[in-house]
């Protein structure tokens, strides 16, 4: 298995094991570590008062714990319930170590919470081979842990960085309007969901009045940003969330309105033309000391069984036409 870095636990290799043996008999203590000393990547510590085990458990990240049962003050059974209940230490393997083989005393140990029973003092070889197995098991627990964790916060990223490209995939650069693309998946929905629920869809086809000489008088720059106060004077103009302005490209936009008919599309597409005329950005056409303004054309229908948004598309385009035919500046309707 790879090793993942455990933030904090010193024994972050699989086959080493860090022991902590809590009695009160100093003797016991020495006894386990003279076993110990010669095992290769197993650490020792001895806490002789029961009252500092859990602190020290928690300080030092045992992946085994040795528990006397009988202490003077407290009662090993209540310390094994103790390490269970602390979140820092409840998963760490506990192997009980008790004076009698007892089939009551065991299964008092084993239902508070013991991992495994010995009758001290064991034999060296059967403690170390418990060491090594329960120490290696509990690493693997927290490695599989620290995989899920990891997992999941490389979902969450994927997510994340999901949502940043669709946003991105969808958004005209210069004006931050959907793009072209949106607006095509997003008409195609909303002609679908018209025609289901017999709905009227309208939509507004948007172009800049004399654009091309704009930019040939005041650079292709203020051309630029001229193109973005008129985005966002469509973008205010959109009242519902269900209405979608869009680029359609160069210096003609869209506004897709579900559910509108054409006296509630003709108001919001009166009021987009009067505030771009509002913002009296300068032109010098139709003639000098004049504003830019936009031409609209409008068109509303309720999708027919096997028509296609195109007609809708068309019958704007119409309308546009009509309103730079007839002097610009104004609502077109087909
Ligand atoms: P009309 O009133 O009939 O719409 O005339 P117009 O000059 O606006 O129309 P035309 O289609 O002849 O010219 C459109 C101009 O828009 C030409 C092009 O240089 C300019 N244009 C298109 N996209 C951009 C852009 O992203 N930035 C800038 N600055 N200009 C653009
Ligand atoms: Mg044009
Ligand atoms: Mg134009």
């Amino acid at each position: 298995m790879n090793e993942l870095p455990l933030d904090g636990f010193p024994a972050t290799n699989e086959n080493s094991a860090m022991v902590l043996l809590v009695d009160d008999q100093a003797m016991i203590g020495e006894a386990v570590r003279r076993g110990l000393a010669h095992e290769e990547n197993i650490d020792f510590h001895f806490c002789a008062d029961p009252h500092q085990a859990v602190a020290q458990a928690i300080r030092i990240k045992p992946t085994v714990i040795l528990q006397d049962l009988i202490m003077p003050g407290l009662d090993g059974l209540t310390l094994v319930r103790e390490y269970r209940n602390n979140p820092a230490t409840q998963d760490i393997p506990i192997i009980v170590l008790s004076t009698k083989e007892d089939p009551l005393v065991k299964s008092a140990a084993f239902a508070a919470g013991a991992n495994d029973y010995l009758v001290k003092l064991p034999d060296n070889i059967e403690l170390v081979a418990r060491i090594r197995y329960h120490s290696r098991s509990y690493l693997t627990l927290l490695q599989r842990d620290e995989a899920y964790r990891a997992l999941r916060v490389s979902q969450q990223q994927l997510l994340d960085t999901n949502l940043v490209l669709q946003r991105l995939m969808n958004s005209d650069g210069l004006t931050g309007l959907s793009n072209r693309r949106h607006f095509d998946e997003y008409m195609e929905l909303e002609w679908r969901r018209a025609m289901r629920e017999q709905t009227q869809l309208s939509l507004l086809m948007i172009d800049v009045d004399y654009f091309k000489s704009f930019n040939d008088t005041f650079g292709h720059l203020a051309g630029d940003e001229a193109l973005r106060k008129v985005a966002e004077a469509i973008r205010n103009s959109c009242a519902r969330p269900s209405d979608l302005p869009a680029r359609y490209g160069g210096e003609e936009f869209v506004l897709i309105l579900p559910n509108t008919s054409p006296g509630g599309a003709r108001l919001v597409a009166e009021k987009l033309r009067q505030s771009v005329e509002a913002m009296n950005i300068a032109h010098d056409m139709p003639q000098p000391n004049s504003h830019l303004t936009v031409s609209i054309g409008l068109a509303t229908q309720t999708p027919t069984i096997g028509s296609h948004c195109r007609q809708l598309i068309s019958a704007a385009d119409k309308g546009l036409y009509l309103a730079k035919n007839n002097g610009r500046n104004q609502v077109g309707v087909a």
